[in-house]
């Protein structure tokens, strides 16, 4: 019988039964009827749960795909933008800027570190900017920025706000008109419970009017002004990938159902009850011990102990797969991932799993404790 298997990353991440089956379903074809119910429904349930009246195009691609939609289609060469990272993520916009060739001053914070919206309104203060680029949960740390505040700085200083919500949304609260984010982009196999494979764009009017200005950067397939035509007339500019808007359409039907709320402060909770069993363990944490750090957890791998030998023992010895760190963090933290379809015994079944490969790792760590305070840290 094949070994079964525990996936406990930050993307992609499980799909429930009821997805799965939505998608094993036959193929219809995407101009016909029964696909524009769907397609129409779907692009409604992710307004409500991206907290906007604005537009929301999808595009077959991973989030990376609806980053790089996002500065093609608002900019044009030599235009100045900030990116503000603190993160494997946060650096990938200045990369995607870079790439279109883009005027790009970048803030480049420490891994690890919250991004400071001080240093953004000093940047902007200097000189100002079409556009500036954020990471609301930075996956490669654990951190979740304070967008609304940073979102808040940017608008001040007259730029559009393009959000990195890949993470975060439907996982915590993300408020894209509230917060005025003009640019909110998300990936299928995060919270929203997919196979990896769709990205999803929030185009507020003044990003709008900014992609139909002459001499954007070229984009023949990521193009917005034909994507949001053909949602005007409730269908898409190419073939969409059909199974996975089938797929999200149920899983958005079951996010909002259970209610938004709800699954906030079930993430929240997760994230609790990860922290309390790493630290229960004698572990340090490197995610910050907040309950705003509800996508993914980030634990420091103990003294002289390779970080992805822990998450290589989890995998092969115990079938439960995490991820190690990125970059510069490769070896020193493990990173669990809480997001989407999950639940408490996922987490513990994690941290046990966590516990044996130390001890075959010859860590000094405190046993048989860290199950029980996950429980009661989830409970509280
Ligand atoms: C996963 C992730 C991405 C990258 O998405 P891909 O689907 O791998 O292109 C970008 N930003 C954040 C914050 C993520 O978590």
């Amino acid at each position: 019988m094949p070994e079964k298997k525990y996936m406990m990353t930050p993307g992609p991440t499980p799909v429930p039964p009821e997805v799965l089956l939505a998608m094993a379903e036959p193929i219809i074809h995407h101009r016909g009827a029964d696909f524009r119910h769907a397609f129409v429904e779907c692009s409604e349930r992710l307004k409500e749960v991206f907290k906007t009246k604005n537009d929301v195009i999808m595009f077959a691609a991973s989030g990376t795909g609806g980053m790089d939609s996002a500065v093609s289609n608002i900019n044009a060469p030599g235009d100045r933008v900030v990116v503000h990272s603190a993160g494997n993520f946060g650096e990938r916009w200045a990369k995607i800027a870079a790439a279109y060739g883009l005027d790009v001053a970048h803030i480049k914070e420490e891994w690890g570190a919250t991004p400071d919206p001080a240093k953004l309104a000093a940047e902007l203060e200097k000189n100002p900017a079409k556009a500036v680029y954020l990471t609301h949960s930075e996956t490669s740390t654990g951190v979740v920025a304070d967008i609304q505040k940073l979102a808040a700085v940017a608008k001040e200083h007259g730029a559009l706000v393009v959000v990195d919500c890949i993470s975060s949304l439907a996982a915590i609260p993300v408020e894209t008109d509230a917060w005025g984010l003009d640019v909110v982009v998300v990936g299928s196999q995060k919270a929203l419970m997919l196979p990896p494979g769709l990205a999803a764009v929030s185009i507020s009017d003044a990003a709008r009017a900014a992609s139909e200005e002459p001499g954007r950067c070229p984009s023949f397939f990521l193009n917005w002004p034909a994507a949001l035509k053909a949602l005007g007339n409730e269908t898409t500019a190419f073939t969409p990938a059909v199974t996975l808007i089938l797929g999200m359409n149920v899983a958005l039907g079951m996010i909002l159902e259970e209610g938004l709320e709800t699954r906030f402060d079930m993430h929240k909770r997760l994230g609790r009850a990860c922290r309390a069993g790493i630290k229960a363990m004698g572990l340090e944490l490197f995610s910050p011990d907040e309950d705003r750090s509800a996508v993914v957890t980030a634990g420091k791998a103990p003294e002289g102990i390779d970080g992805q030998k822990i998450v290589g023992t989890m995998r092969d010895k115990y079938a439960v797969q995490i991820v190690g760190g990125q970059g510069i963090l490769k070896g020193h933290i493990f990173r669990i991932g809480h997001i989407g379809y999950y639940d408490i015994f996922d987490i513990t079944t994690a941290l046990e799993a966590l516990e044996l490969a130390l001890v075959d790792l010859g860590a000094d760590i405190k046993r048989g404790v860290a199950v029980n305070s996950a429980l009661a840290a989830f409970t509280e």
